[in-house]
């Protein structure tokens, strides 16, 4: 029997005031009883709709019933078929727009929490699982994969199950990307990153850190090294300014920078010496994940006062639904319709506030969102000792200026099929390097097929 409860089983979380003082995670994940209960609202519909919604085409109903029938391992194995990163993508997948915006059960009530149930599967697995990775036999090809994110470690998974040798060429000191540089711990564990990164080492990929390539080796170097095809998976870590005046004060981050002080480089831990500001009152431009991201760490680094500035209101803010919501029971103060015109500093070169604008929104632009209008003579002041740029990011242009061959777009996107091969023979890509930045589920859907791609090509040449 179904269970028709309109609502998902709640998920615990650590209360807001509690948790917007610690980097524990948030959301403290369901018990086998939850997990059980929740499973049993799926109606295992036979067109499996949402299936269709996830973009590595997880068998939900399948590992669904597992779970119902308290088979975890069993639930585990299933969703392992199509996605090598399950503790992740049931952590921070955009679900309400992928597998549970399709979940029929969205329409009189909640979608089932199918999130939270891969959470699950994946966390008991990794708790009491068995953990045995096989290597497999090397099939005497070599392959070099660019960046250690989502994609490049995907790519590289695949790779190394096909019996390829695989190097891993990481610009930062740890790989995982994103996931270990930009989502903060109480979102997403680095422990839970570092096990899938153990596991891909086990089957024999090699992580060769502190390697840029485009200044250390570049790619034709590394076809001269004799690696037969390259991936890239670079991600899109340049961040974007608004180019207003005041933007190099004291005080004023990018988000990957402030993220990365604080996630990547532990500023929030006792025993490192990571310079971050010590801020009061913090302003973060920008309303999506990123911005969230910073605003939320912000406020466990002790400021008092956090807002979010975006120039739409809440109907465009792109974030995450469960982000905003989080946010906002953290104490976040949402100042939208808002946008900043000017920093200003002090005779130190400090940040002392922004000025800012009101906006009112017109007619939709190209990208389908309503166009947001200064409203004249709004001009008002927000007093912050610290601006955080939250706006966007690009692909950082090295790699494509020091290739031969590579293309990119007019957003300096490597431009590539959509089997990932780009306009260099033997050079695949994917990824936020192809795409912008995008999301991890995407990421690693187009380093699996660039995997396949790959092998292809590699054989196409025996
Ligand atoms: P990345 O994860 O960016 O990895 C690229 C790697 O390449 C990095 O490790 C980088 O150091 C390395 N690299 C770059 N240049 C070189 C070079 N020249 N040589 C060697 N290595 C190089 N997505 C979601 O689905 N859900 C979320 O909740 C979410 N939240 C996010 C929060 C933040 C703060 C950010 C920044 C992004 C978020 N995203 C989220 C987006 C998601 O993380 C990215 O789309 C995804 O990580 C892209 O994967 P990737 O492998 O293409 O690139
Ligand atoms: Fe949903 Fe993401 Fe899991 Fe696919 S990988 S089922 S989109 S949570
Ligand atoms: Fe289950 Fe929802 Fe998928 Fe139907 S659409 S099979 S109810 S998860």
């Amino acid at each position: 029997m179904a269970n028709m409860a309109p609502h998902k089983v709640p998920m615990p979380e650590q209360q807001p005031d509690v948790r917007n003082h610690n980097f524990l995670e948030v959301a403290t994940g369901y018990t086998e009883e939850m997990a059980v209960e929740e499973a049993a609202r799926c109606l295992h519909c036979k067109n499996q709709p949402c299936v269709a919604g996830c973009p590595v085409n997880v068998h939900i109903p399948a590992f669904i019933e597992k779970v119902a029938n308290r088979d975890f391992a069993g639930a585990y194995q299933e969703i392992a078929l199509t996605n090598s990163l399950p503790a992740v993508c049931g952590r921070v997948c955009p679900q309400e727009t992928q597998c549970e915006g399709r979940c029929v059960r969205g329409i009189k009530g909640e979608p089932v929490g199918i999130g939270r149930l891969e959470r699950f599967v994946a966390d008991w697995q990794l708790a009491y699982g068995e953990d045995k990775v096989e290597k497999p036999a090397p099939n005497g090809h070599r392959v070099a994969v660019v960046g250690a994110g989502p994609a490049g470690l995907t790519c590289a998974g695949d790779l190394a199950k096909m019996g390829y040798t695989v190097t891993v060429y990481e610009a930062f000191h740890a790989a995982g990307g994103v996931l270990i540089y930009g989502i903060p711990e109480f979102r997403l564990p680095k422990s839970i990153v570092a096990k899938e990164v153990g596991k891909l080492e086990q089957m024999g990929v090699e992580i060769r850190p502190n390697m840029v390539i485009g200044r250390v080796d570049s790619v034709d170097e590394l076809f001269e090294q004799g690696y037969e095809a390259v991936f890239i998976g670079s991600g899109a870590g340049l961040p974007s300014f608004m180019h207003i005046e005041g933007e190099d004060l004291l005080g004023v981050y990018s988000a990957n920078e402030y993220l990365t002080r604080i996630n990547l480089m532990k500023a929030y831990q006792k025993g490192y010496d990571t310079p971050i500001a010590k801020s009061h009152a913090v302003a973060v431009v920008g309303g999506g994940n990123v911005a969230m991201d910073a605003a939320r760490c912000a406020k466990r680094m002790g400021a008092e006062t956090v807002y979010i500035v975006y120039r739409r209101s809440m109907e465009e803010l792109p974030a995450r639904a469960e982000e905003v919501h989080h946010a906002k029971e953290e104490g976040i103060v949402f100042k939208l319709l808002n946008n900043p015109v000017r920093i200003t500093g002090d005779q130190d070169g400090r940040v002392t506030g922004m000025e800012c604008v009101e906006m009112e929104l017109g007619e939709p632009d190209e990208s389908g969102r309503r166009r947001p209008i200064v409203k004249e003579g709004s001009n008002f002041f927000l007093p912050v000792d610290t601006v955080i740029m939250a706006i966007g990011t690009s692909p950082n242009p090295l790699i494509r200026s020091t290739t031969t061959g590579l293309e990119a777009n007019r957003r300096g996107c490597l431009v590539a099929d959509e089997r990932g091969a780009t306009t260099k023979p033997g050079v695949f890509a994917g990824g936020d390097a192809v795409t912008g930045a995008a999301t991890v589920i995407l990421a690693m859907g187009a380093g699996k097929t660039a995997a396949e791609a790959i092998d292809a090509y590699i054989r196409s040449k025996e």
